[in-house]
Protein backbone atom coordinates (compact mmCIF):
# COMPACT_ATOMS: atom_id res chain seq x y z
CA UNK A 1 0.00 0.00 0.00
CA UNK A 2 1.02 3.28 -0.50
CA UNK A 3 2.44 4.97 2.58
CA UNK A 4 -0.19 7.75 4.13
CA UNK A 5 1.02 10.80 5.78
CA UNK A 6 0.14 11.78 8.52
CA UNK A 7 0.33 8.82 10.42
CA UNK A 8 -2.34 8.81 13.25
CA UNK A 9 -1.28 6.87 16.38
CA UNK A 10 -3.10 8.42 18.86
CA UNK A 11 -6.33 5.55 18.80
CA UNK A 12 -6.03 5.85 22.50
CA UNK A 13 -7.57 9.53 22.22
CA UNK A 14 -9.93 8.68 19.45
CA UNK A 15 -10.48 6.85 16.18
CA UNK A 16 -11.77 7.73 13.29
CA UNK A 17 -15.05 6.87 12.04
CA UNK A 18 -15.39 4.17 9.96
CA UNK A 19 -17.22 5.40 6.55
CA UNK A 20 -19.48 2.00 6.96
CA UNK A 21 -20.83 3.39 10.22
CA UNK A 22 -21.59 7.46 8.64
CA UNK A 23 -23.37 5.26 5.75
CA UNK A 24 -25.67 3.81 8.89
CA UNK A 25 -25.96 6.87 10.10
CA UNK A 26 -26.96 9.16 7.31
CA UNK A 27 -30.53 8.35 7.03
CA UNK A 28 -31.27 9.43 10.75
CA UNK A 29 -30.37 13.03 10.01
CA UNK A 30 -32.80 14.66 7.84
CA UNK A 31 -35.23 12.09 6.35
CA UNK A 32 -35.51 10.01 9.28
CA UNK A 33 -35.79 12.30 12.12
CA UNK A 34 -38.00 11.16 14.73
CA UNK A 35 -37.81 11.60 18.37
CA UNK A 36 -38.00 7.87 19.53
CA UNK A 37 -40.16 8.92 22.14
CA UNK A 38 -43.03 10.10 19.96
CA UNK A 39 -45.40 7.01 20.55
CA UNK A 40 -48.04 8.84 18.27
CA UNK A 41 -47.07 8.36 14.31
CA UNK A 42 -44.40 7.07 11.94
CA UNK A 43 -41.74 9.21 12.84
CA UNK A 44 -41.33 7.98 16.21
CA UNK A 45 -41.94 4.59 15.25
CA UNK A 46 -38.68 4.30 12.62
CA UNK A 47 -36.95 6.50 15.00
CA UNK A 48 -37.66 3.87 18.32
CA UNK A 49 -36.87 1.16 16.09
CA UNK A 50 -33.54 1.85 15.42
CA UNK A 51 -32.83 2.85 18.73
CA UNK A 52 -33.94 -1.10 19.43
CA UNK A 53 -31.75 -2.56 16.95
CA UNK A 54 -28.59 -0.50 18.27
CA UNK A 55 -29.15 -1.72 21.53
CA UNK A 56 -29.31 -4.97 20.26
CA UNK A 57 -25.75 -4.46 18.14
CA UNK A 58 -24.63 -3.02 21.54
CA UNK A 59 -25.70 -5.47 24.03
CA UNK A 60 -24.77 -8.55 21.84
CA UNK A 61 -20.77 -7.06 21.86
CA UNK A 62 -20.61 -7.43 25.74
CA UNK A 63 -22.92 -10.27 25.83
CA UNK A 64 -25.76 -8.09 27.68
CA UNK A 65 -29.41 -8.18 27.14
CA UNK A 66 -30.59 -4.73 25.20
CA UNK A 67 -32.51 -3.82 28.45
CA UNK A 68 -29.11 -2.97 30.19
CA UNK A 69 -27.74 -0.81 27.89
CA UNK A 70 -28.25 2.78 28.78
CA UNK A 71 -27.42 5.50 26.31
CA UNK A 72 -25.69 8.20 27.21
CA UNK A 73 -23.67 11.23 26.02
CA UNK A 74 -20.21 8.73 26.11
CA UNK A 75 -18.03 7.51 28.88
CA UNK A 76 -17.42 10.57 30.95
CA UNK A 77 -20.92 10.74 31.68
CA UNK A 78 -21.54 6.57 31.64
CA UNK A 79 -18.84 6.61 34.69
CA UNK A 80 -20.48 9.35 36.47
CA UNK A 81 -23.80 8.10 36.14
CA UNK A 82 -22.08 4.41 37.10
CA UNK A 83 -20.45 5.99 40.61
CA UNK A 84 -22.78 8.56 41.25
CA UNK A 85 -25.94 6.49 40.67
CA UNK A 86 -24.52 3.81 42.88
CA UNK A 87 -23.76 6.36 45.89
CA UNK A 88 -26.96 7.68 46.04
CA UNK A 89 -28.99 4.68 45.27
CA UNK A 90 -27.08 1.97 48.09
CA UNK A 91 -26.42 4.81 50.52
CA UNK A 92 -28.27 3.08 53.15
CA UNK A 93 -25.86 0.10 52.77
CA UNK A 94 -22.53 2.12 52.57
CA UNK A 95 -20.55 4.98 51.88
CA UNK A 96 -17.54 3.44 50.33
CA UNK A 97 -15.86 3.25 47.40
CA UNK A 98 -12.51 1.56 46.04
CA UNK A 99 -10.64 2.58 43.05
CA UNK A 100 -6.82 3.05 41.80
CA UNK A 101 -4.92 5.94 41.06
CA UNK A 102 -4.44 5.03 37.22
CA UNK A 103 -7.91 5.50 36.32
CA UNK A 104 -9.25 7.76 33.56
CA UNK A 105 -10.04 11.57 34.83
CA UNK A 106 -13.60 10.67 34.55
CA UNK A 107 -14.09 8.27 37.71
CA UNK A 108 -10.81 9.87 39.51
CA UNK A 109 -12.86 13.35 39.18
CA UNK A 110 -16.29 11.71 40.05
CA UNK A 111 -14.36 10.30 42.95
CA UNK A 112 -13.19 13.40 44.39
CA UNK A 113 -16.74 15.00 44.22
CA UNK A 114 -18.00 11.45 46.00
CA UNK A 115 -15.56 12.52 48.90
CA UNK A 116 -17.24 15.89 48.33
CA UNK A 117 -20.14 14.87 49.55
CA UNK A 118 -19.21 13.29 52.50
CA UNK A 119 -18.19 9.51 51.07
CA UNK A 120 -14.81 7.85 51.84
CA UNK A 121 -12.65 6.51 49.19
CA UNK A 122 -9.53 4.27 48.96
CA UNK A 123 -7.34 4.57 45.64
CA UNK A 124 -5.45 1.26 45.74
CA UNK A 125 -1.83 1.92 44.14
CA UNK A 126 -0.67 -0.17 41.10
CA UNK A 127 2.72 -2.37 41.04
CA UNK A 128 5.28 -1.85 38.66
CA UNK A 129 3.88 -3.38 35.64
CA UNK A 130 0.26 -1.42 36.21
CA UNK A 131 -1.93 -4.27 37.65
CA UNK A 132 -3.90 -3.71 40.87
CA UNK A 133 -2.62 -6.00 43.88
CA UNK A 134 -5.80 -8.12 44.35
CA UNK A 135 -4.71 -8.68 47.99
CA UNK A 136 -4.55 -5.09 48.80
CA UNK A 137 -7.94 -4.94 47.24
CA UNK A 138 -9.71 -7.17 49.36
CA UNK A 139 -8.11 -6.03 52.79
CA UNK A 140 -9.43 -2.66 51.41
CA UNK A 141 -13.03 -3.99 51.60
CA UNK A 142 -14.94 -2.57 54.59
CA UNK A 143 -18.69 -3.22 56.00
CA UNK A 144 -19.28 0.29 53.95
CA UNK A 145 -18.04 -0.79 50.61
CA UNK A 146 -20.48 -0.67 48.02
CA UNK A 147 -18.84 -0.29 44.93
CA UNK A 148 -15.40 -1.39 43.15
CA UNK A 149 -14.50 0.90 40.07
CA UNK A 150 -11.26 -0.13 38.58
CA UNK A 151 -11.05 0.07 34.59
CA UNK A 152 -10.74 -2.28 32.29
CA UNK A 153 -7.83 -1.57 30.13
CA UNK A 154 -5.54 1.68 30.93
CA UNK A 155 -5.95 4.65 27.61
CA UNK A 156 -2.04 5.41 28.62
CA UNK A 157 0.00 2.03 29.45
CA UNK A 158 -2.49 -0.06 27.37
CA UNK A 159 -2.36 -2.33 30.81
CA UNK A 160 -5.55 -4.68 30.94
CA UNK A 161 -6.65 -5.15 35.08
CA UNK A 162 -7.25 -9.01 36.28
CA UNK A 163 -10.95 -8.13 35.92
CA UNK A 164 -12.26 -11.64 36.66
CA UNK A 165 -9.86 -11.98 39.73
CA UNK A 166 -11.75 -8.28 40.88
CA UNK A 167 -15.22 -9.29 40.35
CA UNK A 168 -14.97 -12.39 42.28
CA UNK A 169 -13.70 -10.54 45.34
CA UNK A 170 -16.35 -8.09 44.67
CA UNK A 171 -19.02 -10.81 44.89
CA UNK A 172 -17.88 -12.80 47.83
CA UNK A 173 -18.16 -9.67 49.75
CA UNK A 174 -21.62 -8.46 48.31
CA UNK A 175 -19.73 -5.60 46.60
CA UNK A 176 -21.04 -3.87 43.16
CA UNK A 177 -17.97 -4.06 40.27
CA UNK A 178 -18.27 -1.62 37.92
CA UNK A 179 -15.51 -1.15 34.95
CA UNK A 180 -14.49 1.56 32.52
CA UNK A 181 -14.11 -0.43 29.71
CA UNK A 182 -13.86 2.42 27.24
CA UNK A 183 -10.67 1.07 25.93
CA UNK A 184 -11.18 -2.43 26.09
CA UNK A 185 -14.49 -2.49 24.48
CA UNK A 186 -14.89 -3.45 20.59
CA UNK A 187 -10.40 -4.39 20.91
CA UNK A 188 -10.68 -7.47 22.97
CA UNK A 189 -13.84 -10.07 23.72
CA UNK A 190 -15.59 -8.36 26.86
CA UNK A 191 -18.35 -10.64 28.45
CA UNK A 192 -20.25 -8.80 31.11
CA UNK A 193 -21.36 -12.09 32.77
CA UNK A 194 -18.10 -14.21 32.04
CA UNK A 195 -16.38 -11.65 33.59
CA UNK A 196 -19.02 -10.88 36.32
CA UNK A 197 -19.20 -7.14 35.80
CA UNK A 198 -22.27 -5.43 37.25
CA UNK A 199 -21.68 -1.80 35.95
CA UNK A 200 -19.84 -1.13 32.78
CA UNK A 201 -19.02 2.37 30.78
CA UNK A 202 -17.92 2.95 26.98
CA UNK A 203 -17.71 5.17 24.37
CA UNK A 204 -18.29 5.55 20.27
CA UNK A 205 -15.35 7.70 19.30
CA UNK A 206 -13.18 5.48 21.10
CA UNK A 207 -14.20 2.46 18.69
CA UNK A 208 -14.72 3.91 15.34
CA UNK A 209 -18.03 5.35 16.00
CA UNK A 210 -19.18 9.00 16.21
CA UNK A 211 -18.16 11.24 19.18
CA UNK A 212 -20.96 12.11 21.86
CA UNK A 213 -22.35 9.05 22.04
CA UNK A 214 -21.85 5.76 24.50
CA UNK A 215 -23.39 3.48 26.95
CA UNK A 216 -23.40 2.24 30.51
CA UNK A 217 -24.30 -1.35 31.12
CA UNK A 218 -26.39 -1.69 34.21
CA UNK A 219 -26.52 -5.13 35.85
CA UNK A 220 -30.55 -6.27 35.51
CA UNK A 221 -30.34 -10.38 37.00
CA UNK A 222 -27.76 -11.51 39.77
CA UNK A 223 -27.97 -9.19 40.90
CA UNK A 224 -30.14 -6.88 39.61
CA UNK A 225 -28.60 -2.93 39.95
CA UNK A 226 -29.55 -0.13 39.99
CA UNK A 227 -28.71 3.83 39.84
CA UNK A 228 -30.43 6.92 40.94
CA UNK A 229 -30.53 9.32 37.61
CA UNK A 230 -28.08 11.95 37.47
CA UNK A 231 -30.05 14.15 35.17
CA UNK A 232 -34.38 14.90 35.67
CA UNK A 233 -36.32 14.80 32.95
CA UNK A 234 -38.71 12.81 30.71
CA UNK A 235 -37.65 9.28 32.35
CA UNK A 236 -35.61 8.10 29.37
CA UNK A 237 -33.78 4.86 29.57
CA UNK A 238 -35.85 3.36 32.20
CA UNK A 239 -35.84 6.50 34.15
CA UNK A 240 -32.16 5.93 34.57
CA UNK A 241 -30.94 9.02 32.11
CA UNK A 242 -33.63 11.82 30.76
CA UNK A 243 -33.17 13.69 27.63
CA UNK A 244 -34.14 12.53 24.02
CA UNK A 245 -32.32 9.60 22.37
CA UNK A 246 -29.32 11.22 19.90
CA UNK A 247 -30.84 9.14 17.39
CA UNK A 248 -28.21 8.99 14.63
CA UNK A 249 -25.30 9.12 17.37
CA UNK A 250 -26.87 5.16 18.93
CA UNK A 251 -27.51 4.06 15.36
CA UNK A 252 -23.57 5.03 14.81
CA UNK A 253 -22.61 3.33 18.07
CA UNK A 254 -24.61 -0.01 17.32
CA UNK A 255 -23.34 -0.25 13.98
CA UNK A 256 -19.49 0.50 15.28
CA UNK A 257 -20.48 -2.63 17.74
CA UNK A 258 -21.50 -4.94 15.42
CA UNK A 259 -18.30 -3.91 13.36
CA UNK A 260 -16.28 -4.40 16.32
CA UNK A 261 -17.75 -7.42 16.87
CA UNK A 262 -17.41 -9.34 13.91
CA UNK A 263 -13.45 -7.78 13.15
CA UNK A 264 -11.98 -8.04 16.42
CA UNK A 265 -10.64 -11.16 16.46
CA UNK A 266 -8.50 -10.63 13.04
CA UNK A 267 -7.64 -7.06 13.64
CA UNK A 268 -6.05 -7.57 17.18
CA UNK A 269 -4.13 -10.03 15.60
CA UNK A 270 -3.18 -7.57 12.71
CA UNK A 271 -2.56 -4.99 15.13
CA UNK A 272 -0.56 -6.83 17.61
CA UNK A 273 1.66 -8.08 14.72
CA UNK A 274 2.33 -4.49 14.18
CA UNK A 275 2.43 -3.55 17.40
CA UNK A 276 5.20 -5.89 18.40
CA UNK A 277 7.41 -5.39 15.40
CA UNK A 278 7.44 -1.37 16.39
CA UNK A 279 8.37 -2.60 19.71
CA UNK A 280 10.98 -4.76 19.02
CA UNK A 281 12.29 -2.04 16.06
CA UNK A 282 12.48 0.68 18.44
CA UNK A 283 13.99 -1.33 21.60
CA UNK A 284 16.96 -1.37 19.89
CA UNK A 285 17.55 1.73 20.84
CA UNK A 286 19.70 2.15 23.67
CA UNK A 287 17.73 3.23 26.82
CA UNK A 288 14.40 2.76 25.99
CA UNK A 289 11.89 0.76 27.94
CA UNK A 290 7.90 -0.47 27.82
CA UNK A 291 5.82 1.07 30.27
CA UNK A 292 3.28 -1.74 32.53
CA UNK A 293 3.06 -4.99 31.65
CA UNK A 294 3.53 -6.66 28.30
CA UNK A 295 1.66 -9.46 29.25
CA UNK A 296 -1.64 -8.25 30.15
CA UNK A 297 -1.95 -5.59 27.80
CA UNK A 298 -4.05 -4.20 24.97
CA UNK A 299 -3.34 -5.73 21.53
CA UNK A 300 -3.05 -2.47 19.57
CA UNK A 301 -0.99 -0.61 22.70
CA UNK A 302 2.18 0.78 23.17
CA UNK A 303 4.09 3.29 25.78
CA UNK A 304 7.50 3.77 25.62
CA UNK A 305 10.59 6.11 27.30
CA UNK A 306 13.12 7.10 25.34
CA UNK A 307 15.38 8.05 28.22
CA UNK A 308 17.69 11.12 28.04
CA UNK A 309 14.83 12.46 25.36
CA UNK A 310 12.21 14.83 25.84
CA UNK A 311 8.51 13.06 24.22
CA UNK A 312 7.79 16.82 23.46
CA UNK A 313 10.52 17.45 21.94
CA UNK A 314 10.83 14.46 20.06
CA UNK A 315 7.37 14.50 18.76
CA UNK A 316 8.76 18.04 17.36
CA UNK A 317 10.88 16.23 15.20
CA UNK A 318 8.28 14.65 13.09
CA UNK A 319 5.26 17.06 14.40
CA UNK A 320 3.73 16.90 11.12
CA UNK A 321 4.15 13.54 9.83
CA UNK A 322 3.27 11.33 13.13
CA UNK A 323 0.41 12.13 15.64
CA UNK A 324 1.13 11.31 19.15
CA UNK A 325 0.74 11.31 22.71
CA UNK A 326 3.42 12.21 24.78
CA UNK A 327 3.66 11.59 28.86
CA UNK A 328 3.54 15.03 29.15
CA UNK A 329 0.11 15.55 29.77
CA UNK A 330 -0.58 19.45 29.06
CA UNK A 331 -4.06 19.71 30.73
CA UNK A 332 -3.02 22.52 32.81
CA UNK A 333 -0.68 25.53 31.29
CA UNK A 334 2.87 24.04 32.58
CA UNK A 335 3.75 20.22 31.29
CA UNK A 336 2.91 17.54 34.31
CA UNK A 337 4.60 14.43 33.96
CA UNK A 338 1.68 11.63 32.97
CA UNK A 339 0.19 11.08 36.80
CA UNK A 340 -0.25 7.17 35.05
CA UNK A 341 3.53 6.73 34.35
CA UNK A 342 4.40 8.28 37.35
CA UNK A 343 2.21 5.58 39.37
CA UNK A 344 3.95 2.89 38.20
CA UNK A 345 7.17 4.46 39.55
CA UNK A 346 8.43 6.08 36.63
CA UNK A 347 10.39 9.48 37.45
CA UNK A 348 9.54 12.64 35.89
CA UNK A 349 12.43 12.30 33.77
CA UNK A 350 11.26 8.55 32.03
CA UNK A 351 7.72 9.89 32.20
CA UNK A 352 8.60 12.75 30.07
CA UNK A 353 10.32 11.03 27.47
CA UNK A 354 7.42 8.42 27.30
CA UNK A 355 5.48 8.60 23.59
CA UNK A 356 2.02 6.17 23.43
CA UNK A 357 1.42 4.86 20.35
CA UNK A 358 -2.47 3.73 19.57
CA UNK A 359 -2.66 1.88 16.30
CA UNK A 360 -5.75 1.43 15.32
CA UNK A 361 -8.25 0.08 12.37
CA UNK A 362 -6.75 2.15 9.51
CA UNK A 363 -3.03 1.94 10.18
CA UNK A 364 -0.75 0.40 8.19
CA UNK A 365 2.25 -1.27 7.73
CA UNK A 366 4.01 1.44 5.74
CA UNK A 367 2.98 4.09 8.51
CA UNK A 368 4.81 1.72 10.87
CA UNK A 369 8.08 1.26 8.92
CA UNK A 370 7.82 5.48 8.52
CA UNK A 371 6.95 5.83 12.41
CA UNK A 372 10.11 3.36 12.81
CA UNK A 373 12.54 5.18 10.91
CA UNK A 374 11.24 8.78 12.08
CA UNK A 375 11.70 7.83 15.69
CA UNK A 376 14.92 6.14 15.67
CA UNK A 377 16.37 9.30 13.42
CA UNK A 378 14.69 11.42 16.21
CA UNK A 379 16.08 9.90 19.35
CA UNK A 380 19.73 9.23 18.11
CA UNK A 381 19.66 13.25 16.84
CA UNK A 382 18.26 14.51 19.76
CA UNK A 383 20.78 12.35 22.25
CA UNK A 384 23.45 13.58 20.23
CA UNK A 385 23.13 17.30 20.94
CA UNK A 386 22.16 16.27 24.85
CA UNK A 387 24.82 16.88 27.39
CA UNK A 388 23.32 14.16 29.91
CA UNK A 389 23.77 11.43 26.99
CA UNK A 390 27.15 12.34 26.41
CA UNK A 391 27.53 11.87 30.09
CA UNK A 392 25.85 8.89 30.19
CA UNK A 393 27.98 7.37 27.68
CA UNK A 394 31.17 8.31 29.02
CA UNK A 395 29.92 6.46 32.30
CA UNK A 396 29.19 9.09 34.52
CA UNK A 397 26.32 8.19 37.01
CA UNK A 398 23.92 10.31 36.14
CA UNK A 399 21.47 9.47 39.17
CA UNK A 400 24.11 10.00 41.40
CA UNK A 401 24.92 13.88 40.45
CA UNK A 402 23.07 16.84 42.56
CA UNK A 403 21.14 18.77 40.98
CA UNK A 404 20.81 22.33 41.60
CA UNK A 405 17.24 23.26 42.17
CA UNK A 406 15.87 26.66 41.56
C1 LIG B 1 -11.73 8.42 26.38
C2 LIG B 1 -11.97 7.81 27.71
C3 LIG B 1 -13.00 8.27 28.54
C4 LIG B 1 -13.89 9.43 28.15
O1 LIG B 1 -14.76 9.07 27.13
P1 LIG B 1 -15.69 10.16 26.40
O2 LIG B 1 -16.65 9.34 25.60
O3 LIG B 1 -14.75 10.97 25.55
O4 LIG B 1 -16.36 10.95 27.45
C5 LIG B 1 -13.20 7.64 29.75
N1 LIG B 1 -12.42 6.61 30.13
C6 LIG B 1 -11.43 6.13 29.37
C7 LIG B 1 -10.61 5.00 29.85
C8 LIG B 1 -11.16 6.73 28.14
O5 LIG B 1 -10.16 6.26 27.39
Amino acid sequence: MELKLPVYLDNNATTPMDPRVLEAMLPYFVEKFGNAASRNHSFGWVAEEAVDYAREQVARLINADPKEIIFTSGATEADNLAIKGVYEMYSSKGNHIITATTEHKAVLDTCKHIEKMGGQVTYLNVKEDGLIDLEELEKAITDKTILIAIMYGNNETGVIMPIREISKIARKHGVLFFTDGTQAVGKIPVDVNADGIDLMAFSGHKMYGPKGVGALYVRRKNPRVKVTSQMDGGGHERGMRSGTLNVPGIVGLGKACELCLHEMESEAARLSKMRDRLEKSLMELEETYVNGSREHRLPHVSNISFKYVEGEGLMMGFNKNIALSSGSACTSASLEPSYVLKALGLGDDLAHSSLRFGLGRFTTDEQIDFTIDAIKTTVIKLREMSPLWEMFKEGVDINAIEWAHH
